[in-house]
């Protein structure tokens, strides 16, 4: 017999496990093919704005989210994304070097750059939340994003 008290917690439980089984078997991963290749590619445009000691973090750890945010993009569409616990869908989140970044068909697409930037300026103790502090990185992000897709990255 269910008691009222157990029955919240049932429903939390079928909630969880809906929500780690909505996007089947690609919803987090730690490694994509070609992801060594791409971190190559993205290193040495980086190269030109940072050096290779603030590219050398201790430990950078990258987690691939395949989950779809439930509320659309600002172009309209449903995109994979990070969502955080409030709900707050991101193409990628950097805690540091802690990386988890929403795979959206290629590094290219997806907010990888950007990431490993926010890790590599985090080893300068650089902060740029909003991305208008430090122009020239973020350019290399784009430069860095151009060259993936160049490698069909
Ligand atoms: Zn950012």
């Amino acid at each position: 017999m269910t008691s009222h008290a157990a029955l919240p917690r049932l429903l939390f439980a079928t909630m969880l496990s809906l929500a780690a089984g909505c996007g089947g078997d690609d919803t987090i991963e730690t490694a994509r093919p070609g992801q060594e290749s791409a971190l190559a590619v993205v290193r040495e445009v980086f190269a030109g704005v940072l050096d290779e000691a603030s590219m050398s973090p201790v430990a950078l750890s990258i987690q691939w989210s395949g989950h779809v945010c439930p509320y659309p993009a600002a172009d309209g569409l449903l995109k994979t994304a990070v969502i955080d616990p409030r709900g707050t869908c991101y193409a990628g989140l950097a805690h540091g070097c802690d990386l988890q970044v929403a795979w959206r068909g290629s590094f290219a697409q997806s907010a990888f750059a950007h990431e490993l930037m926010h890790c590599y300026m985090s080893q300068l103790d650089l902060t740029d939340p909003s991305h208008d502090r430090h122009p020239e990185m973020w350019r290399a992000v784009s430069d860095a994003n151009r060259a993936l897709r160049e490698a069909g990255l």
